[in-house]
């Protein structure tokens, strides 16, 4: 009896980056991750949340989570009616292809991007058109009018870590005649974003997440700035209480300290540009990143080889095993000190 259907019972299904039991052990750089804690703020919030006894827990969540796009309101100037939350940015990317695909619509996206889009069409049924990248790192062959129902523009782009220039993203905007989601989980790390675009065009949507910059990632937090009608139709499609109580108290707080948010990123951003100057210095290649995280090739080129001997010293990185990707490592910015470790380790293996 078949009871799937087939495009689900043939599918792989996402593989996330690999969680070792014992995490205190290792030096684990292979998510993107923030090292630092969330705002203290975060904390505090919790545990007023939970009171003495926990009774909140009791009752449901705001299911609009009003107060939360209001908060983001503030921050990102845009009404609270072009804002949406959700249970990470997957929920968002999840829905944005469920209210715009259909089965056997395209899908578009860039090879290599974030690999969660191909999982996500795949179970829509949709139809996917990858796009690789050219030497400068500009998309190649993108027609001038790109017909797919959605194009998915991952800017900073991961696992590479570069920026396309706005002006380039505009221009995808324009070309794209279907819905341009620019997934910005990296941004705040970045020098540019994309934001004034959703004002300019009507199929251009940004998504972030709390994962990284906001060091939330066990939270699940994500944030979708989009028109309004686009916001009213993911919020029909969405589960209702689709954040729950600790995850909006969460989200308000970490909002709230922008001073801790500003110098948690800034952080990030000064371990990146010490480690990849260190990286340089013992034969590595790399990409300039704008993101927490850099792409960086041995000398001999052998990612897997470098991977395992991190490894075997209980320093876990990223290595894809696609052909295009398989010569170097996505290594996740950590503390200071761990960067100097890993830097060490590098020196010893390279
Ligand atoms: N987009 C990109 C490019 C990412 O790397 C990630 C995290 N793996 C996400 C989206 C999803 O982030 P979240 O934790 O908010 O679901």
């Amino acid at each position: 009896m078949m009871l799937l259907r087939s495009n689900i019972a043939s599918m792989q299904g996402y593989v996330p980056g690999y969680q070792p039991e014992d995490i205190s052990s290792w030096i684990k750089l292979n998510t993107n991750e923030n090292p630092y804690p969330p705002s203290p703020k975060v904390r505090e919030a919790i545990l007023a949340e939970m009171g003495d006894d926990g009774a909140s827990l009791r009752t449901y969540p705001s299911a609009s989570s009003q107060r939360l796009r209001e908060a983001a309101s503030e921050l990102y100037g845009f009404d609270p009616s072009w804002i949406i939350m959700a249970n990470g940015s997957d929920e968002l990317l999840n829905n944005l292809i469920r209210a715009c695909a259909s089965e056997g619509d395209e899908v578009g996206y860039v090879h290599p991007s974030y690999s969660y889009y191909a999982t996500l069409s795949e179970i829509q049924g949709a139809k996917v058109r990858t796009f690789g990248l050219t030497e400068d790192f500009r998309i190649a062959g993108f027609p001038d009018r790109y017909q797919g129902r959605v194009f998915f523009l991952t800017t900073p782009n991961a696992p590479l870590g570069f920026s396309f220039p706005l002006s380039y993203v505009e221009e995808i905007a324009r070309s794209c005649q279907g819905l341009l989601v620019i997934d910005e989980a990296y941004a705040d790390f970045a020098d540019t974003n994309a934001l004034e675009l959703v004002r300019k065009y009507e199929n251009v949507v940004v998504t972030r997440t709390f994962s990284k910059s906001y060091a939330l990632a066990g939270m699940r937090l994500g944030l979708a700035i989009a028109r309004p009608e686009i916001v009213a139709a993911l919020d029909k499609i969405r589960d209702h209480y689709n954040l729950d109580r600790l995850a909006q108290a969460s989200c308000i707080a970490s909002l709230g300290d922008q001073e801790y948010f500003r110098q948690s990123c800034a952080r990030i951003r000064e371990t990146r540009e010490w480690f990849s100057a260190g990286l340089r210095s013992i034969g590595f290649s790399l990409i300039p990143s704008q993101t927490n995280f850099v792409f960086a090739s041995p000398p001999d080129r052998n990612g897997r080889r470098v991977y395992d001997a991190l490894y075997s010293r209980k320093i876990l990185v990223r290595h894809f095993s696609d052909p295009i990707l398989a010569h170097g490592l996505r290594i996740s910015i950590g503390t200071r000190q761990e960067m100097e470790l890993t830097l060490a380790a590098l020196a010893e293996i390279a």
